[in-house]
Order: C-alpha cells, then sequence, then structure tokens
C-alpha cells in the first residue's frame, strides 16, 4: 500500500536546514508505525546527495529510506523519473534493504546517502559514488545488493535532532591558486561555528589562508580541510600539518557533505579531537 505527502515544495537548489529537519522529523515520527515498512522521498537532483547524507546521520530506523529525483523533465523523451520512482518503492519495499542506512536510487543503481553525489550537469547518470562504488542494483522489479555500508549511520549515531529548530553555522570555501584570504575574514565576521575549506590536492590551502586559519581554530572556530578534486581521502597530518593548524581531515566527504556532519557534529561537541574521530566514524 503507497501513501504519499508532501512535505515541501521547493526546487532542491533552495534546499535549507530548516527542511531537513522538518524531513528528519518526520520520517522519524512515520518510521516508528506498524503500518510503515518503508519511506521514498523524492527530491530534486541538485542537492540530493546532500539531504540523504544529512537523513543517514539523523533518521532513526533500520526500516528503508530511500531517496529519488529525475534528471530529465516528465514531458522529455524517455523521461527517467517515473522509473527511478518505481525502482525507489521496488528498493524500500524490499526486505533486504533493512538496516543499510539511507539509499539513493537512481539509474538501476542504488547508493549509500553517504557516498553518492551529483557528478555531471545534465547526463542521466550523473550520481556516482566516486569512492566506493554503488551498493546494488535494481531492475525489472528486482533488487539485488553487492556491498554493504561500513560507516555508522540512522540508529548507530550519536545525532539527534529531536526538538532541534536549527543548525549550527557552517560555511565552505573554495580552494584556488591565490585563493584570497578576506574569504576567512568575511565568514568569521559573518560568526560561522565552522568553515569547510575544498582545498587543493590533498585539502591543501592556499599559504596565507593556513595563516589565517592558524589564527581562528585557536578563537574556537572549527576549521575543516576536505578537498576539490571530487574523489580520494584528505590524509590526517599528511602534506598539510593538522596539528599544528588546530585543523580537521574530512577523510573522503566531499566539501559538501563535510559540512553536514561538522553542523551536526557542532550540535554535540566543540573538542576538534572528538569531531575528527566522528570524521573517521561517520
Ligand atoms: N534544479 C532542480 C532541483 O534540483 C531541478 C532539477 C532536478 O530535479 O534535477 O530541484
Amino acid at each position: 500500500n503507497l501513501r504519499g505527502e508532501q512535505i515541501a515544495s521547493v526546487g532542491s537548489q533552495a534546499m535549507h536546514d530548516s527542511v531537513w529537519l522538518k524531513l528528519a522529523h518526520r520520517i522519524n515520527e512515520l518510521a516508528k508505525r506498524s503500518d510503515v515498512d518503508g519511506i521514498v522521498i523524492t527530491h530534486g537532483t541538485d542537492t540530493e546527495g546532500e539531504t540523504g547524507y544529512f537523513l543517514q546521520l539523523t533518521v532513526k530506523t533500520t526500516k528503508p529510506v530511500v531517496l529519488v529525483g529525475a534528471m530529465r523533465s516528465a514531458t522529455a523523451l524517455s523521461a527517467d523519473g517515473p522509473l527511478n520512482l518505481y525502482n525507489g518503492i521496488v528498493v524500500a519495499a524490499n526486505k533486504t534493504s533493512a538496516d543499510r542506512g539511507v539509499l539513493v536510487a537512481m539509474n538501476d543503481y542504488i547508493y549509500s546517502a553517504r557516498d553518492v553525489t551529483k557528478t555531471n550537469t545534465t547526463n542521466v547518470s550523473t550520481f556516482q559514488a566516486p569512492n566506493t562504488g554503488p551498493l546494488g542494483v535494481v531492475m525489472d522489479g528486482k533488487v539485488e545488493y553487492y556491498h554493504r555500508i561500513i560507516r555508522k549511520h540512522t540508529h548507530e549515531t550519536v545525532f539527534d535532532v529531536t526538538g532541534v529548530n536549527s543548525l549550527p553555522k557552517v560555511d565552505i570555501l573554495y580552494g584556488y591558486a591565490n585563493t584570497n584570504p578576506v574569504l576567512v575574514d568575511a565568514l568569521v565576521k559573518d560568526r560561522v561555528a565552522g568553515i569547510v575549506i575544498a582545498g587543493v590536492g590533498n585539502g591543501n590551502l592556499y599559504p596565507t589562508v593556513e595563516a589565517k586559519v592558524k589564527q581562528i581554530t585557536r578563537q574556537g572556530i572549527m576549521v575543516v580541510r576536505s578537498n576539490r578534486t571530487g574523489s580520494g581521502r584528505v590524509l590526517l597530518n599528511a602534506e598539510t600539518d593538522d596539528s599544528a593548524l588546530g585543523t580537521i581531515a574530512a577523510d573522503d566527504l566531499n566539501p559538501q557533505k563535510a559540512r553536514i556532519l561538522l553542523q551536526l557534529a557542532l550540535l554535540k561537541t566543540k573538542d576538534p579531537k572528538q569531531i575528527q574521530q566522528m570524521f573517521f566514524e561517520y
């Protein structure tokens, strides 16, 4: 039996924390009910991976929670939305989908919401998990899994957003040759609790940005080093000396996912060592 409801109606480029919280609260309510076996969320593709990771960390259930979207409009030739939606329902209804964390079903593949990201502006194969690949496939009404998520998810996390109505302010700063260090000042002036830097290569920082980062971590602003390459890990204390800078390495989370983990981590602690540990656990 299928039942539908509308949580929000926005293009996903307009996604914001309050919709994430509303969605997590509602899923947590629904998942407790004995007449609900699984939940499918239709979502714009622009930020689908981010919403998925937020839910991966905040919904408390082993029941399948699956996000779906469409790259082509409903009136396009070979529109992909109807099949993605059907596949999402097939995945959510399948018993083997239980306790795999939040899933994203796109283009016949099933991905972990932790690992999946939009990699192409327009192509139907845009959703990829560059570091890990998909967990399984869904086609012809059948589901087959090949992998399992190892990182802690859903009911295994420490993040509980019950009663939480806003999230700490965390922004992303893009790294590039000649990065303008004034961007760091602007974020500090805007009273951010944390900054994620999409660093170059192994999450490296431009020297003048690095100098500012060393100052602001001493003022209690959390700085996480992610990277702009699109794949791979940012290693702790490798080319960049995190111990000297007071920075946190994002491991293999891209900047937008690192931002979500940092927002949730800041609800629990302001200790960079504990937050670093979370980046290795989630
Ligand atoms: N940009 C819009 C969104 O992400 C529509 C495009 C789409 O759904 O792929 O909501």
